[in-house]
């Protein structure tokens, strides 16, 4: 069964008008489903708003049969009340929570109730227009299709019920002629089967719009997410997964201007740029590609130590680092450095041949953002000068540039 005739990627999006509903309109079964539950909604509230209608018909019916015959209204008022009842009925069952299952058949029985009390009134009243109840058949089956719009299916197999049981009361029980039988019977046919064939016809424009609607909402959800990949690739570094350069800067930027207007002394921006030691000879002893797992490695690791949602890792350059850390004080953030450079030593890597150790170290320059920094550049910069130090100072090491832009070894 073919739902959608071209195929969403290489083709313009259906505006509803090219989506294909088989003859029983009948969807695949999840959507299927969906469909009921959104036309559930729609004839609840139908339901609710056209129950007024609904007992100004009744009544004024009422007041008609006692201008026709008041001896025939005396007769008549307990097929009324039942009618009644039964629309009252159904209109509270509209109101009320998980009555799902129960509100088609509800508006096919009042339909039917409709329908019979007329058919018997017709039979039993005796003033002239007493056949003219039977177009009361009619009303039921437009209360169905037209007021409260209960789906098709419901609607045509309760319509035939309604005419069945309306031919076989004219035939059994009613004195009418053949042909005003067949008058009657006619009219009302008639006026059932336009009903259900514009039903028919509105049911299928619904269900190509709430298609068409999904068909939609399925594209949005896909273009989000390539978005989202998009995104992703393009500020990710593709070796370690850390963020990559670009990322890096939109990032800091943000955080820095966020920085800029905060008022309160509650923790301040710290970035933490660190550096691989000796990773050339690494290179030279392990090989590129072990150099490369070494990178992932090291990346991985500080990752996992990273908790915070707006705090992380980038790669700033070949092994070369940047941890941003917000809205934490400054001995937290030694403390966290501190660890970092331990965890790392901690791994082990083997590195026979580095000049202050036999495993992978890094060397760490910390720096806090200042009132009077407005560029990622310049806190990187800062960073950069305490990393330096670390170095010179003969590398494995922490380094801060405190306020007054001296470095202080931990
Ligand atoms: P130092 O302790 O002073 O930092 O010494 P170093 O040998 O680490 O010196 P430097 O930081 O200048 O070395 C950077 C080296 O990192 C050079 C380059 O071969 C290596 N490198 C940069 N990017 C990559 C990469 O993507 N993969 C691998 N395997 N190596 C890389
Ligand atoms: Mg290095
Ligand atoms: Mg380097």
């Amino acid at each position: 069964m073919s739902i959608i005739r071209h195929s969403p990627p290489d083709r313009p999006l259906p505006n509803g008008a090219d989506i294909g509903l088989p003859w029983h309109l009948g969807l695949p079964a999840p959507l299927e489903r969906g469909f009921q539950v959104y036309l559930l909604g729609l004839t609840r509230t139908l339901i609710r708003s056209s129950f007024v209608i609904v007992l100004i018909l009744l009544v004024s019916g009422s007041m008609v049969e006692v201008l026709i015959d008041p001896a025939s209204a005396m007769h008549s008022w307990r097929a009324r009340l039942i009618a009644i009842m039964a629309s009252t009925l159904t209109w509270w069952l509209a109101g009320q929570e998980q009555t799902d299952w129960i509100i088609q058949p509800s508006v096919c029985l009042t339909a039917l109730i409709i329908s019979i009390t007329n058919n018997y009134l017709s039979i039993t009243l005796s003033h002239s227009l007493s056949y003219t109840y039977y177009l009361f058949n009619l009303l039921a089956i437009l209360l169905m299709g037209t007021l409260f719009r209960i789906t098709f299916r419901w609607s045509l197999i309760n319509s035939a019920l309604i005419l069945l049981l309306m031919i076989f009361s004219m035939l059994v029980y009613s004195e009418l002629t053949p042909a005003e039988t067949l008058v009657l019977f006619f009219f009302v046919l008639a006026g059932g089967v336009l009903s259900l064939y514009g039903q028919y016809n509105f049911e299928k424009l619904q269900r190509k719009h709430f298609l068409a609607e999904r068909v939609l909402a399925m594209h949005r959800n896909e273009l989000h997410s390539a978005n989202l990949v998009l995104e992703n690739q393009a500020t990710e570094d593709p070796l370690t997964g850390a963020v990559n350069r670009r990322g890096m800067e939109e990032r800091l930027n943000r955080q820095i201007n966020l920085q800029r207007q905060r008022k309160t002394e509650d923790g301040n921006l710290y970035v933490l740029l660190f550096d691989i030691d000796f990773f050339k000879q690494y290179n030279d002893s392990y090989g590129h590609l072990a150099g490369d797992d070494c990178l992932r490695t090291v990346s991985t690791v500080v990752q996992s130590m990273i908790q915070r949602e707006a705090d992380f890792i980038a790669r700033y350059g070949g092994e070369e680092f940047l941890v941003a850390l917000n809205g934490i004080r400054l001995n937290d953030a030694l403390v966290f450095a501190e660890r970092v450079r331990d965890r790392i030593e901690k791994q082990g890597i083997e590195h026979k041949a580095s000049r202050n150790s036999n495993v992978i170290t890094i060397s760490v320059g910390v720096a806090g953002w200042r009132p009077e920094i407005h560029h990622t550049s310049e806190l990187i910069r800062m960073a950069d000068e305490a990393l330096y130090e670390a170095k010179g100072l003969g590398r494995n090491r922490v380094v801060l540039l405190d306020e007054g832009g001296t470095a202080r070894p931990l």
